[in-house]
C-alpha cells in the first residue's frame, strides 16, 4: 500500500453485527480499520481509537495499551480532536499515553489541528525521537472533522510541511476531516500526504474502498 489509510469508526455502529458487515467488506484493502473497544475482539481489528496510560488497576472504565497490545492491536488513535472535546483531554494526558503506548511498540496515530499539540505531547517523552517509526501525526483542522467542509489542500499542504519541519522528513503526516472519494486523491497527489484518516466516510464500505484505490 503507498499510503497509510486510517478509519476511524467512532461510536458506530451500534450492533456487533452490523460491525461485523462493515468490517468484512473492508479488511482486505489493507488500512487501519479502528473500531470501538467492544468491537475489536471480535473482529480482529488492528487499530483502535484511544487507550489508557497505566497498563491494569483501579481505572474504571478505562483500557490499556496493555491490553491492546496484548491484543495483538497494531495501530492506536490518540488525541482525537472529539476527546479532547468531550473527555476534556488535555496534551499532558495525551502525552502520557503517547509515551506508554510508544514503550509497548504500539504505533500511535497523533491527531493535531496546530503545532503547539505536538510539541506540548512530547514535552515530557525524552526518547520519543528513538520512536519516530512508530510516531504517526494526522492534521486535523478543528472546522473540517465531521462537517463536511474539507481543508483546502493548499492550506493543508502548508501544515504538513510545518510538521515535518518539527519531526524530521521521515515522520507520517495524515490528512484528517470530511475525506471522501471525491477529494481524497487532493490529499496525497496535489497535498503529498503520507495517508488519511478517514472518520464518516469510514462507515460506507463501497465509499471507503474507493477512498483507499483512489488513495493507493
Ligand atoms: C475523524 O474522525 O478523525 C474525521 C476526520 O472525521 P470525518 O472524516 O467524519 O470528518
Amino acid at each position: 500500500m503507498k499510503h497509510l489509510i486510517v478509519a476511524n469508526w467512532k461510536m458506530n455502529p451500534s450492533t456487533l453485527e452490523e460491525a461485523k458487515d462493515i468490517f468484512n467488506q473492508v479488511k482486505e484493502t489493507g488500512a487501519v480499520i479502528c473500531p470501538p473497544f467492544v468491537y475489536l475482539s471480535a473482529l480482529g481489528a488492528n487499530g483502535a481509537q484511544d487507550c489508557f496510560y497505566e497498563d491494569k488497576g483501579a481505572f474504571t472504565g478505562e483500557t490499556s495499551f496493555l491490553m491492546l497490545k496484548n491484543l495483538g492491536v497494531e495501530y492506536v488513535i490518540l488525541g482525537h480532536s472529539e476527546r479532547r472535546k468531550y473527555q476534556k483531554e488535555t496534551d499532558a494526558i495525551i502525552g502520557k499515553k503517547i509515551k506508554a503506548s510508544l514503550a509497548a511498540d504500539l504505533k500511535v496515530i497523533l491527531c493535531v489541528d496546530r503545532i503547539s499539540q505536538i510539541k506540548n505531547a512530547l514535552k515530557k517523552i525524552e526518547n520519543w525521537k528513538l520512536k519516530i517509526g512508530n510516531l504517526v501525526i494526522a492534521y486535523e483542522p478543528l472546522f473540517a472533522i465531521g462537517t463536511g467542509k474539507a481543508c483546502p489542500p493548499e492550506r493543508a499542504e502548508k501544515m504538513r510541511v510545518a510538521i515535518k519541519k518539527v519531526l524530521g522528513e521521515s515522520v507520517l503526516v495524515l490528512y484528517g476531516g470530511s475525506v471522501n472519494s471525491q477529494n481524497a486523491k487532493d490529499y496525497v497527489a496535489k497535498a503529498s500526504f503520507d495517508g488519511l484518516l478517514v472518520g464518516g466516510a469510514s462507515l460506507k464500505p463501497k465509499e471507503f474502498i474507493d477512498i483507499v484505490k483512489i488513495a493507493c
